[in-house]
């Protein structure tokens, strides 16, 4: 019933969040980042939300196609990192 490979837990999956958003994992790495986003809610918002940043950093030059709702979630994130 259990995948032979282990899950990581969220923080191991957090760990690679940068390194998997720059394609820097092993295949294995990948793999169970993959897993974990797959039956881990919260972690699957943090990538996605990590993902969307990376790609507003690189494509700020298309302003106006920035997903609906991401300034506001930096402004909120930019707040909390203040804390
Ligand atoms: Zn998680």
């Amino acid at each position: 019933m259990l995948p032979i490979i282990n899950l990581y837990t969220c923080n191991e999956a957090l760990d690679r969040l940068q390194d998997y958003l720059d394609h820097e994992l092993s295949d294995r790495e990948a793999l169970l980042v993959k897993r974990h986003l797959k039956i881990c809610h919260e972690c699957s918002k943090k990538f996605a939300f990590e993902g969307q940043l990376v790609s507003f950093v690189r494509g700020r030059v298309q302003e106006e196609a920035l997903p609906e709702g991401l300034m506001e979630r930096l402004s909120v994130r930019l707040a909390q990192a203040d804390d």
